[in-house]
């Protein structure tokens, strides 16, 4: 069978890995850092991402760190008024089949890490960074910063937004900048007044601005984070911000929001970036997957989500496969593309429409959601937590967003 790399141990990654490897591959997982880790923040996962999850073998030690929450809220940040809820009960579990829950992400790249590690066929290479590739029609050569050269029948590139694999193959230098900062930290729940330990993600929708935070960890800790649409230019990530300096920035939330920001410590500080679609994911025996494919802001709450349908579509591309590695890949490309740059569109719409709006546009959602039902909720989001990676009349350009 095939030695496949795969640059990058992060949720795409180690997915791809293990995807492979079921397939009857061996995986070889090249991290740049020297151990396999996640941010300490949360994650959310529709049920799109748990059927992935199961179908790479990882569904239950995910689901037993997981919270199921039991609603979506869209809340006005100034008044507190429920503009929209989305609840995730019955009538939800019973049209997707699937939970929407929250996750600490280090438990779902732990439980990832764990199969990948359990697996005969997947074979970690820590501190190993990717620099660049040459394909040739028998093999990838993939270069590595200790100057040692990795060959192997492909390369998947699941190497994140600033990918060196991207940047090889289609050379469209650094991510866009998006112009929003964001602010991420986690409070343990035993800190959080009883009566704002709510079950469900709620997010705070203010002119230009908007806070989410949701619990996660089993429910022993509470994720926060605040953007403001500040058109910040330079891209930052992870920098160390004071409390004072977050709480000074959104003056203006509703008391019961602001109660959750003062409890925020350790604050650290993004600016969002991302890219535009591509029509271009593989080069021979390479291709992208995850961010370094298609790199979308965090609104919809679904690239970590993509990564994994990803890696089920790229197992499935190359089962039983030993021949026509590129001929799979571009079937891999061909089958993703077209859903993941709808999820990045509608990404970047509902940031704009739905959680930064101001004035005469914010009016304008609210009516609009004050005239959708459960019903219609559930509708609109059916392309997307409705679908299955496994089933091909759920691929293609069939399922389109109603909302957008
Ligand atoms: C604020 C925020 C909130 C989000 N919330 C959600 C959410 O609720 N739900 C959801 O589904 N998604 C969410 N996302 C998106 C999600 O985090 C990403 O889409 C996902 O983590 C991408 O995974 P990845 O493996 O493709 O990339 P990454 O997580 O970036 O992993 C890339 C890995 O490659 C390694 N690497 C980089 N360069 C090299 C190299 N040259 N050689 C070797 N290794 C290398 C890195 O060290 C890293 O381990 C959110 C994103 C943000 C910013």
């Amino acid at each position: 069978m095939l030695n496949i790399a795969v640059a990058g141990g992060g949720i795409g990654g180690l997915a791809s890995a293990l995807a492979v490897a079921r397939a009857g591959h061996t995986a070889h997982v090249l991290e740049r850092n020297a151990e396999f880790a996640e941010l300490g923040a949360g994650i959310q996962l529709a049920p799109n991402a748990f059927r992935a999850l199961r179908r790479l073998g990882v569904a239950g030690p995910v689901e037993e760190r997981a919270v199921r929450v039991d609603a979506l809220r869209l809340l006005d940040a100034d008044s507190g008024a429920l503009l929209a809820e989305m609840a995730l009960g019955d009538a939800y579990l019973s049209r997707f089949g699937d939970p929407y829950a929250v996750v600490q992400r280090g438990d779902l790249h732990s439980a990832l890490l764990s199969a990948c590690k359990e697996h005969e066929r997947v074979v970690m290479h820590p501190g190993t960074a990717v620099t660049g590739y040459r394909d040739t029609p028998d093999a990838v050569h993939v270069a590595t910063a200790g100057g040692r050269t990795v060959v192997a029948d492909a390369l998947v590139g699941a190497d994140g937004i600033r990918s060196r694999v991207r940047a090889r193959m289609l050379g469209d230098g650094p991510p866009r900048v998006s112009g929003h900062t964001i602010h991420r930290t986690v409070v343990p729940m035993t800190e959080v007044p009883a009566e704002l330990r709510w079950n469900t993600v709620n997010l705070w929708a203010g002119p230009g601005w908007h806070m989410v935070h949701y619990p996660i960890a089993n429910g022993e800790k509470l994720n926060l984070a605040v953007t403001r649409d500040d058109g910040a230019r330079t891209a930052v990530a992870g920098v160390p911000t004071g409390r004072d300096e977050v709480l000074a920035a959104f003056p203006s939330l509703h008391p019961q929001a602001r109660a959750l920001l003062g409890l925020g410590r350790d604050w650290r500080t993004w600016v969002l970036c991302d890219r535009p679609p591509t029509a271009t994911w593989t080069e021979g025996r390479v291709c992208l997957t995850g961010d370094a494919a298609h790199a979308m802001l965090q609104y919809a709450a679904q690239g970590a989500c993509m990564a994994l349908e990803d890696a089920v579509v790229l197992g499935e591309v190359l089962e039983g496969t030993s021949a026509d590695v590129a001929g799979c890949l571009a079937r891999f490309a061909a089958l993703r593309g077209e859903r993941a740059a709808r999820v990045q569109e509608v990404s970047s719409w509902m940031g704009h429409a739905l959680y930064h709006p101001r004035g005469a546009a914010a009016a304008e959602r609210d009516a609009m959601l004050a005239a959708l039902s459960q019903d219609d909720l559930l509708t609109a989001v059916d392309w997307l937590h409705g679908h299955d990676v496994d089933d091909p009349a759920h691929r293609g350009a069939a399922r389109t967003a109603v909302l957008t």
